[in-house]
C-alpha cells in the first residue's frame, strides 16, 4: 500500500459520498449495507490470526524476557498516561460546558445495556483468562487471546531451536495475513462508502440525524471538542516530543486506518489496517508495531475513556445531581477501567458505561438519552482510539530503541 495516495483519495471520496447519499436518500441506503458488511467481515476475519501471530512474533522479536518486560512497561505507561490525560480533558470540558443542565431525561433502560447491572471491575479482571480459547475466538473475546499469545510467544523463546521453528511458522502466517490486508484494502473505498451511507440511512437520513443531534447538541459538541483536543493537541505533542516526527506526516501515513476506524466504528476490525499503516507508511519497526498495536486496539481507548467520563457527568447534570470531587475521581478511575474492558467493537463503550454509572450511583436510564446518536459518536471516539494506538507504536518504538535496545 506504500505511497498509495489514490487509495486514500478514493477512501475519502467514499466516506464523503456515503455521507451525502445517506443524508439525502435516508433509509433507502440500507440497500447497500451488504457491501459494507463484506468489507467489515473481510477485515474482522483477519483479526484473530493477525493478533495471535503478531504477538508471538512481536514478543519473540523483542529478545529476552527482561527486554519484553521493559518494553511492556513502556507500552503500559504510554497507555495509562494517554488514557488518564484524555479522561481529565473530558472531565474538564464537561464541567466547563455543562451540557446536561436543563436537558430533560427520558426514563428507560435501553435494551442494549439491560441485564448488565452486575458488571464490575472483577468481571473485567476475570475476562483476561478464558477456559476455552476456541470459544473466545468464536466470540471475538480478544483479551484472553492476547494474554495467551503473549505468554505463548514468551515461552517459545525459551525452547531453543524447536521454539524457533514455531516462531518462524507464525512469522510466515503474519506476513501472509498482511498480504491479505493489502487485498482487502482495495475494496476499502466501496466498503467505507457503504458503511457510512447505510448507517446514516438507518438512522433516518440527514434530517432525522440532525434532529437527534440537536436534541443533545451541547453534549455532542462537548464530546467532539474534547476528542478533537486530544487528537489534535495532546497526542501530536507527545509524538513530537518523544519521536521528533512531524504529526502531519504521521497523520497522513495513518489516515487509511483512521478512515477505516471512522467507517467501521471498531478498533479491532481496523487493526489490520492500523498495522499496515504503521509499518508501511510510517516506518515503525515491525517489532514495536506487532507488539503495541494488537494490545492497543483492545486495551488502549483514549476516546472511549473520555467519552464515558463525559457521559456519566452529563447524566448527573441532567438529573440535577452535583457530583463531589471524590465522585469525579471515582469516575476517572472507573472510566479508565471501563475503556480497558470495552471490546474494540461498535458501541462497546455504551455497555461498559454501566460500570461507571453504578460506581457513583447514577441511574442506567440515562444511557437511553445517548443511544440515538451513539452510532455517530462511536465513530468519532473509535477514530481517536486508533490514532492513540498508532502514535503509541511510534512512541514505544523510539523509547524502546533508546532505553531497551541501547541498554
Ligand atoms: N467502538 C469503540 C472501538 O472499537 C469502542 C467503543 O467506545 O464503543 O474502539
Amino acid at each position: 500500500m506504500k505511497n498509495n495516495n489514490w487509495l486514500l483519495y478514493f477512501m475519502l471520496v467514499g466516506i464523503f459520498l456515503g455521507g451525502v447519499c445517506g443524508w439525502w436518500f435516508g433509509p433507502q441506503m440500507k440497500a447497500v449495507a451488504w457491501l459494507g458488511e463484506i468489507f467489515l467481515n473481510a477485515l474482522t476475519m483477519l483479526v484473530i490470526p493477525l493478533i495471535i501471530s503478531s504477538l508471538i512474533v512481536g514478543v519473540s522479536g523483542l529478545g529476552d524476557i527482561t527486554k519484553v518486560g521493559k518494553t511492556g512497561t513502556i507500552t503500559l505507561f504510554y497507555f495509562m498516561a494517554t488514557t488518564g490525560i484524555s479522561v481529565v480533558t473530558g472531565l474538564f470540558m464537561v464541567n466547563l460546558i455543562n451540557p446536561g443542565l436543563g436537558v430533560e431525561m427520558v426514563t428507560e433502560i435501553p435494551e442494549k445495556v439491560a441485564g448488565k447491572e452486575g458488571t464490575g471491575v472483577i468481571d473485567i479482571l476475570m475476562s483476561f483468562i478464558s477456559p476455552n480459547l476456541i470459544k473466545s475466538m468464536m466470540e471475538m473475546e480478544i483479551l484472553p487471546i492476547i494474554i495467551f499469545s503473549l505468554v505463548f510467544g514468551g515461552v517459545l523463546t525459551t525452547l531453543g531451536e524447536k521454539g524457533k521453528s514455531v516462531i518462524n511458522f507464525f512469522d510466515a502466517v503474519n506476513e501472509a495475513i498482511m498480504k491479505m490486508v493489502h487485498l482487502v484494502l482495495y475494496f476499502a473505498p466501496i466498503g467505507t462508502f457503504a458503511l457510512i451511507a447505510s448507517n446514516l440511512g438507518a438512522a433516518g437520513g440527514g434530517d432525522a440525524f440532525w434532529g437527534e443531534l440537536m436534541k443533545i447538541g451541547k453534549y455532542a459538541s462537548t464530546v467532539i471538542a474534547a476528542l478533537l483536543f486530544h487528537a489534535l493537541v495532546v497526542l501530536p505533542a507527545i509524538l513530537m516530543l518523544v519521536t521528533r516526527r512531524s504529526p502531519l506526516q504521521y497523520f497522513k501515513g495513518a489516515s487509511a486506518a483512521l478512515m477505516t476506524a471512522f467507517s467501521t466504528a471498531s478498533s479491532s476490525a481496523t487493526l489490520p489496517v492500523t498495522i499496515e499503516c504503521a509499518e508501511e507508511n510510517n516506518g515503525v519497526s515491525r517489532r514495536a508495531s506487532l507488539f503495541v498495536l494488537p494490545i492497543g486496539a483492545t486495551v488502549n481507548m483514549d476516546g472511549t475513556a473520555m467519552y464515558e467520563a463525559i457521559a456519566a457527568i452529563f447524566i448527573a447534570q441532567m438529573l440535577g445531581i452535583e457530583l463531589s470531587f471524590t465522585q469525579q475521581i471515582i469516575i476517572f478511575v472507573t472510566a479508565t477501567l471501563a475503556a480497558i474492558g470495552a471490546a474494540g467493537i461498535p458501541e462497546a463503550g455504551l455497555v461498559t458505561l454501566v460500570m461507571v454509572l453504578q460506581s457513583v450511583g447514577l441511574p442506567l436510564e440515562g444511557i437511553g438519552m445517548l443511544l440515538s446518536i451513539d452510532w455517530f459518536l462511536d465513530r468519532c471516539r473509535t477514530t481517536v482510539n486508533v490514532w492513540g494506538d498508532s502514535i503509541g507504536a511510534a512512541v514505544v518504538d523510539k523509547l524502546e530503541e533508546k532505553y531497551v535496545e541501547g541498554g
